[in-house]
Formats: C-alpha cells, structure tokens, sequence
C-alpha cells in the first residue's frame, strides 16, 4: 500500500535519509521508533508530500505522491493537487496544528469542503460523526483554546479522518500533552488500528508499539537499522543500538 524505494534526503550536505526501503500493507499498523533526529518525521513528511525527496520514490496506494521516478531521478509530477487528493493521506503532528479562529466542528469541516469539494452540508453531519466517535460531542462548538490538549489532539484525528484518508500518518501525536491526556489519543488510535486502517505511527509510546503495532521499525541516522513484529524488536533487538534506545525510552 506504500512502497518506499532507495528515500534519500540531506540538508545542506548533511545526510538525514540515507536510502529508506519500506512497504507498508493495506489494514497494517507500522510504528516507527528512534532517537530524535534519525529522519523520522522527515520519512513521513515525504510520504505526505510535505518535503522533497533528493532521491528515491514513494507510491501510496499506486499514486507516486508528488514525485515520478520514470525519468530516471524523481521529477515533481504535474498535478501536486490531483495526486495528494488521490492519495489521501491524513497526518496528525505532535503541535495538533489547529486554526485557532475555528471551531472543534469548523476545523474539521475545513478540508473536505475546501479542499475536497464536499457539500457543507455532508462534511457538517461527517464531522459531527467523527467529533463523536473520538468523545467529542460536547465541545464542537468550542475554539481549540478551549480544550485540553488531549481534546485539541482528537479534534485533530477527527480532521485528518475527515478526508476519509486510506492512510493515517502520525508524528508523536501524544509528545506534547500531560501524561494524564496521552491515554485518551492512544485509545483513539488503537480503535482506529482495530477498525483496519492503514497507519504509520511516530512514538516513543512502548507500549502503544507493544500492543497495536503489526510491525515496529527502528530508525538510526537515517537508516532503517531493525524491524520486525513487536515482540521481536521491542523485546528481543538484535541490533545494540536498538537495545541502547529501549533502554533510554523504557
Ligand atoms: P525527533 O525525534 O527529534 O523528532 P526525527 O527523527 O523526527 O527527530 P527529523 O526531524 O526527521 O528527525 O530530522 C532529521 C535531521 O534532519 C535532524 O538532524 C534535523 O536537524 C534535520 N532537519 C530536519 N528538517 C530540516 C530542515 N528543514 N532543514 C535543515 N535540517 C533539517
Ligand atoms: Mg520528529
């Protein structure tokens, strides 16, 4: 369902992607692990088309999102809008990147009505769905301002839900909330795992991994170094580095 090739990417000389193969099946949750600046949140920019690839491909669902690799390097391909619409991807940040002027419902409505053409009408009572389904009910009238941070954070998911994605990106969604708001957007992810939807998750949430996770991956200065089935990477690592890291996080 994603296929990344040969992904290479360095900042002014610097390497941070040093050549990332990865395929991602349909309904499978993958959960990336790795110290702070191997290049996670750089590989799912990429597959989001929100940074450039210097090298490499990356296809979601058969669309090559924003980049073509048939002449040889990638080269952008023409309809940016077309291809990221097609490929509908749904990515969640650690800084829940609500506008702050909208409300709960409002931010949710945005997208498929902008973007995506819906009718008002149609995205209101979708989103009005999603805002219940991640606990919501009471506050879609509210500003972000407002809400916890957990709530600003499933405010957020129900947004990236909204363009009815095939793929749910998420970078350290839980990273910036109290400890005591991290369960309740964990929860929210595991149901969507449960209910078979293609994820890619940037965490440091062990247990999260341990218990969701079809398959963990772990990423060192830019490489994938080990992956495997949680109770293999999490439990039994091969790779000293990876021990090192389960170490520090655990
Ligand atoms: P963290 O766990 O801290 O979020 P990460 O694994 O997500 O780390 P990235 O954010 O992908 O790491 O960054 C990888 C490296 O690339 C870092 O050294 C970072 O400083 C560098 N980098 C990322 N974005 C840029 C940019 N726009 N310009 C220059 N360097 C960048
Ligand atoms: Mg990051």
């Amino acid at each position: 369902f994603v296929v990344a090739r040969n992904v290479q990417k360095a900042y002014g000389g610097r390497e941070v992607l040093a050549g990332i193969d990865l395929t991602v099946n349909r309904g499978e949750c993958v959960v990336i692990l790795g110290p702070s600046g191997s290049g996670k949140s750089t590989f799912l920019r990429m597959i989001n088309h929100l940074e450039g690839l210097d090298w490499g491909e990356i296809r979601v669902d058969g669309h090559t999102v924003g980049y073509d690799y048939a002449a040889g390097r990638p080269r952008a391909v023409r309809n940016l809008a077309a291809a990221k619409a097609a490929a509908r991807i749904g990515m969640v940040f650690q800084s829940f990147n609500l506008f702050g002027h909208l409300t709960a419902l409002e931010n949710v409505v945005e997208a498929p009505v902008r973007v995506h053409g819906i009718a008002p009408a149609e995205a209101e009572s979708l989103a009005r769905e999603l805002l219940s389904s991640v606990g919501l009910d009471a506050h879609t009238e509210h500003l972000p301002h407002r809400l916890s941070g957990g709530q600003q954070q499933r405010v957020a998911i129900a947004r990236a839900l909204a363009i009815k994605p095939r793929l749910m990106l998420f970078d350290e969604p839980t990273s910036a909330l109290d400890p005591e708001l991290v369960g309740e957007v964990l929860n929210v992810m595991r149901r969507l795992a449960a209910a078979g939807m293609t994820m890619i998750v940037v965490t440091h949430e062990i247990r999260f991994a341990r218990d969701v996770a079809d398959r963990v991956i772990f990423m060192d200065e830019g490489r994938i170094i080990e992956q495997g089935p949680p109770e293999q990477v999490i439990d039994a690592p091969v790779h000293e580095r990876t021990r090192r890291f389960l170490r520090m996080v655990e």
